[in-house]
């Protein structure tokens, strides 16, 4: 008989490991598999990874070594056209204090640290295996059979922590085959950089990181988005945009990055930079209409493998975390009273819809399928407001009431109509 767990975790990236520490801390006999040679070496990120949902879980994560890049005390916003970007910001020196606010991470390091913290609480990890399918019977997840001779493993709960394409969601029937509307396919590049030229070029002093989100030429006008974010000696760059609009544009991912790389206002941050690595991957971005039904008799469903991402603050790792700890605290219940139907684990989704989580993607259900709908806010907008700022910041002799009448005639001529009823709609699903 092979051996019996309390829960099988399935994937070590946050959402795993945070569900897996969670468990063994609480002193269940947790299994989590990896398909990877070890945690991290197939995930990709950009990435800023969030302090409180991690605190949340280890609340001495920074005396206990967790491998973080840079604290971010500047967060940039670009809207950037051809020749020229308008920005926003904050950057703020509260943020460069422990316990900080968010920190730029490299997931081969972090997910490693991570997954280590709970094998030290207690959870058994096994590297290099590949479940390929949930062992159901008479409607019930009892276990898993991996890709290992004698691979079958059995508990009374399993989660599913294995990313964005969740085969294992897809053959239980929690979701279908995502559509290309649904998914952005990003591709980035780490660059490597000595750590002074980081800190002059992003005005930064040693410890302390800045992000730069991009919209608009980077993405050739497609609803995506493009990032810069400093790391120890690095820089990673990426750029990211929805699988339906890089088909139907016939645009190549890496094109859209070595374009970015060259735009003159990105160029020079990383003029003489060493490429280190280069990495693709998909970001679910369908959000809250996209979440897939999210637990079964003695199954459930978390982070990414749940479609959990909010794309439009760049969200997706805290996400994960709080939701592999959700689904951890359900687990932990349903084993003190020995019951593991879905009705007991639906504790798991209601408290999940009851968070952040769930309110944020409720908050922006529209966001991402009425900018993709309405290209022009991609393709006009941003330019407009380039234009509209550079007109009024060209001192040419002009009074600032002919600059204003200038901009309205911008306005006016895309139509005065057409400009209201877009801000409108976009303030709609935005609100
Ligand atoms: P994953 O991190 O994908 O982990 C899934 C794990 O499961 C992997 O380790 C995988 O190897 C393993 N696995 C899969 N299938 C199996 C199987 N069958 N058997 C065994 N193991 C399996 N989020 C942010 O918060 N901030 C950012 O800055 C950010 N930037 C991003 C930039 C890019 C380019 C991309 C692609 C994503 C970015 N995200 C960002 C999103 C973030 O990476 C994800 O939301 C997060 O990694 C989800 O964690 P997860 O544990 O659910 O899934």
């Amino acid at each position: 008989m092979a051996e019996k767990f309390d829960v099988i975790v399935v994937g070590a990236g946050p959402a795993g490991s945070s569900a897996a520490y969670t468990l063994a801390k609480a002193g269940l006999n947790v299994i989590m598999f990896e398909r990877g040679e070890y945690p991290g070496a197939k995930n990709v990120m950009g990435g800023v990874m969030y302090r409180h949902q991690l605190q949340e879980i280890i609340p001495d994560f920074i005396e206990q070594g967790a491998p973080f890049e840079r604290p971010i005390v500047e967060q940039r916003f670009w809207m950037l056209d051809e020749q020229s970007v308008f920005q926003a910001g904050y950057k703020g020196l509260e943020w460069a204090e422990a316990p900080y606010n968010n920190f730029t991470v490299l997931r081969a390091k972090f997910d490693q640290w991570f997954a280590g913290k709970a094998v030290e609480q207690g959870a058994l990890l096994i590297n290099e295996t590949v479940v390929t399918e949930a062992i159901v019977e008479d409607g019930k997840v009892i276990g898993v059979r991996t890709d290992r001779p004698d691979g079958d493993v059995y508990a009374d709960i399993v989660i599913l922590a294995d990313g964005v394409n969740s085969l294992l969601a897809k053959q239980l029937g929690f979701h279908k085959e995502l559509r290309p509307d649904e998914v952005a396919l990003a591709v980035m590049q780490v660059i490597n950089l000595p750590s002074e030229k980081i800190e002059e070029r992003f005005n930064l002093e040693p410890n302390q990181g800045a992000t730069i989100e991009i919209f608009g030429d980077s993405t050739k006008g497609l609803l995506g988005t493009s990032f810069i974010y400093t790391n120890k000696e690095s820089i990673s760059i990426g750029v990211g945009t929805l699988l339906s609009g890089l088909m139907k544009h016939q645009l190549r991912p890496y094109e859209l990055l070595e374009t970015l790389k060259q735009h003159p206002m990105v160029r020079k941050l990383i003029e003489g930079g060493e490429p280190k690595e280069y990495l693709a991957h998909l970001i679910p971005e369908g959000g809250y209409h996209s979440i897939p039904k999210l637990v079964g008799h003695g199954v459930m469903v978390v982070g990414d493998a749940a479609q959990l991402v909010n794309g439009i603050h760049r969200e997706g790792s805290n996400l994960a975390m709080a939701s592999g700890r959700l689904a951890a605290e359900t687990a932990i219940l349903a084993k003190q009273v020995g019951d593991y139907s879905e009705n007991m684990l639906d504790t798991y989704r209601m408290k999940l819809m009851k968070s952040f989580i769930g309110q944020d993607l409720k908050k922006y259900k529209d966001a991402a399928h009425t900018l993709d709908r309405h290209p022009q806010y991609f393709k006009e907008f941003i330019p407009m407001i380039n234009r509209a700022a550079s007109e009024i910041f060209t001192v040419d002799g002009a009074s600032k009431w002919e600059k204003q009448k200038r901009i309205l005639g911008m306005v006016q001529e895309r139509g005065t109509v057409n400009t209201i009823r877009d801000l409108y709609r976009v303030w709609k699903v935005m609100k």
